[in-house]
């Protein structure tokens, strides 16, 4: 697929469909080499105007997709490029609707109590396999102890539901240490996966 860059940032000219064969393949494969995925938004645009580390996580993302219309209508506007919607919630569900209980996932964000619900109604609803849930209200000084617990899971793939930027720079910053094949920043959907 190709690249543009938007905002001096990087943007993939990719569908949901393929967002879910490129995924797929990273959950495939047996050297478990980690991945981030970006779901970009104006928010995170706006943000990372004054937070470089912002900028970065995106530029290192292995995707970054379009997650709604303002992304889309910006791309139309300012490059004269049609690019398709890859939404975080869209790729969050067609990935467990496709490897189902293949699928070992860690639930990471939301207040407190809630990545247990979504994770219950994720197993119920899909039959994906839950490696693990923890909540998203830590500070820095804690980012290594959790970053720790994800790689420990095994997990296939890495929810991080954090607000937008915190949850990208958590991914990229701790690629190396959370070593999971597909790791996403996909703000409210821990949310919305609890009901
Ligand atoms: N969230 C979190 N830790 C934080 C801030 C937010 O886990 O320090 C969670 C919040 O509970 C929600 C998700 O991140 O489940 C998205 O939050 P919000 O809509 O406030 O963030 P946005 O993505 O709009 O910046």
């Amino acid at each position: 697929h190709d690249r543009l860059r938007l905002f001096d940032l990087p943007l993939d000219v990719i569908t949901l469909p393929a967002t879910l064969d490129l995924l797929g393949g990273w959950l495939a494969d047996e050297a478990r080499a980690p991945h981030t995925v970006v779901t970009l938004n104006p928010e995170i645009i706006v943000q990372s105007r004054t937070h470089p580390e912002f900028v970065r996580a995106v530029q290192d993302a292995d995707l970054v997709t379009a997650d709604g219309v303002g992304i889309v209508y910006a791309a139309r506007q300012l490059r004269g490029e049609e690019v398709p919607r890859a939404p975080g919630f869209d790729i969050v569900k067609g990935l467990m609707q496709r490897h189902g209980a293949d699928l070992s996932v860690f639930f990471l964000g939301a207040k407190p109590g809630v990545a247990e619900v979504a994770a219950q109604n994720a197993a119920r609803e899909y039959g994906v396999t839950v490696a693990g849930v923890h909540h998203g209200y830590f500070g820095p000084e804690d980012d290594e102890r959790v970053a720790r617990l994800v790689a420990a899971s095994g997990a296939g793939l890495l929810l991080t539901a954090m607000g937008a930027g915190r949850q990208e720079v958590f991914n990229q910053q701790w690629r190396g240490v959370l070593g999971v094949p597909v790791m996403i920043g996909c703000g409210g959907v821990i949310d919305v996966l609890a009901g």
